[in-house]
């Protein structure tokens, strides 16, 4: 197939993720156009030369590859599906490169629907967080076979070092998920570990050397193990946005009648850590849950927003299959979606 050469690009959606993405774009001599909900996050890009587009639209109306890297997969079916969306607006035979973590079977409706008007769509989830969205050392994870990408490429690797081809769309999106369902669970072990040694009396960061040289090491504990013991909770990955990853998974495991008892239980911790105000802290903050009450509110955590939701709560809601009514830190139970507010602080 041949291709025409990819001058022009898009970048919808600059974030904690996506700046730094655009950046390196803007970088390799690619003539850029941004678009963010809130300007503010892409001036520091339109100081550096990248045009402002008013709208998704707008943006992609000139654009070789457009790429987007949203927050969620209703922002991602806004984005590409709407009236004026990407679809209506692109070029025929433009390469549209969602980057976002987003559902598996809306990459496939996009990928197909972009077909029908001549365009190219893949889903492209990356991970390697912001540091490595900030150096330009990103995994892509593509729903795309390495073949047919062959025209884009070069833009990927302006901000990748690795990119695996998961082969047709969709693809990207589960395996991306499967990243994720590994790394809740890492987290909650990292989580898990902090609090049994600091409740025991332990040289915390002598555990935290030991553990990271062995078998029970992982990139959540060696990473975010230190800032959680240091009381930075800055988000490099949110909270909301774990939780949200962890739900797409979930569901994707029900439709397979597949059950996922880890990320079962970091959905229960991540969902309680959104609601008692943790959405927009750091992942490393799970930490927080098992910590003093008074160290959590520091932190901004306000645990009675749950308290008041209990007043308003008759006992007969509780949907929880556990039999102990009040006490509820080693109940995994809970199904998806629903949340018990019986916790001890
Ligand atoms: P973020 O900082 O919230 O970035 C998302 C950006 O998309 C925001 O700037 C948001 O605008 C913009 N946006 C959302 N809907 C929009 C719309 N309809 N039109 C235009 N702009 C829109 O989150 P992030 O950390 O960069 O993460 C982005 C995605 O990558 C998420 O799906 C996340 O799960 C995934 N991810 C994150 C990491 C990480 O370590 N952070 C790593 C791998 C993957 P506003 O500025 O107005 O909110």
């Amino acid at each position: 197939m041949a291709h025409a050469k990819i001058e022009q690009v898009a970048f919808i959606g600059t974030g904690i993720m996506g700046a730094p993405i655009a950046g390196h774009i803007l970088d390799a001599g690619y003539s850029l156009t941004v678009y963010n909900r809130t300007k503010d996050k892409a001036q520091e890009l339109i100081d550096r030369g990248a045009t402002w587009a008013s709208s998704p639209a707008e943006a992609a109306s000139k654009a070789d590859v457009v790429f987007t890297m949203l927050g969620y997969p209703t922002d991602v079916e806004d984005v590409y599906l709407a009236s004026d969306g990407l679809l209506k607006a692109a070029k025929k035979g433009a390469w549209l490169v969602d980057l976002t973590t987003s559902a598996p079977s809306l990459a496939r409706d996009i990928h197909d629907a972009a077909e029908v008007l001549g365009m190219h769509a893949f889903d492209c989830p990356v991970t390697g967080g912001q540091a490595g969205a900030k150096a330009g050392t990103l995994t892509a994870i593509a729903g795309i076979s390495e073949a047919d990408a062959v025209a884009v490429a070069p833009v990927l690797a302006t901000f990748t070092s690795k990119i695996f081809y998961f082969g047709s769309s969709g693809k990207g999106q589960t395996a991306k998920l499967c990243n994720q369902v590994s790394l809740a669970s890492c987290m909650v072990g990292m989580a898990d570990a902090l609090a049994l040694a600091q409740q025991s009396g332990l040289d915390v960061q002598q555990m935290l050397h030991m553990v990271g040289s062995g078998m029970g090491s992982s990139r959540a504990l060696t990473e975010l193990g230190p800032k959680a013991v240091e009381g930075d909770y800055r988000p490099g990955f949110l909270n909301e946005h774990m939780r949200k990853d962890i739900s797409l998974a979930l569901a994707e495991g029900q439709d397979m009648d597949l059950a996922l008892p880890g990320a079962q239980t970091a959905y229960t911790l991540y969902d309680l850590l959104c609601q008692i105000k943790g959405a927009r802290l750091g992942t490393q903050a799970l930490a927080l849950l098992y910590a003093e009450e008074a160290d959590a509110v520091a932190a901004g955590l306000d645990w009675s927003v749950l308290d008041i939701e209990e007043e308003d709560e008759p006992e007969a809601d509780h949907e929880c299959s556990c039999d102990h009514k009040h006490t509820h830190e080693h109940c995994h139970n809970h199904t998806h979606g629903t949340h018990c507010h019986h916790h001890q602080h």
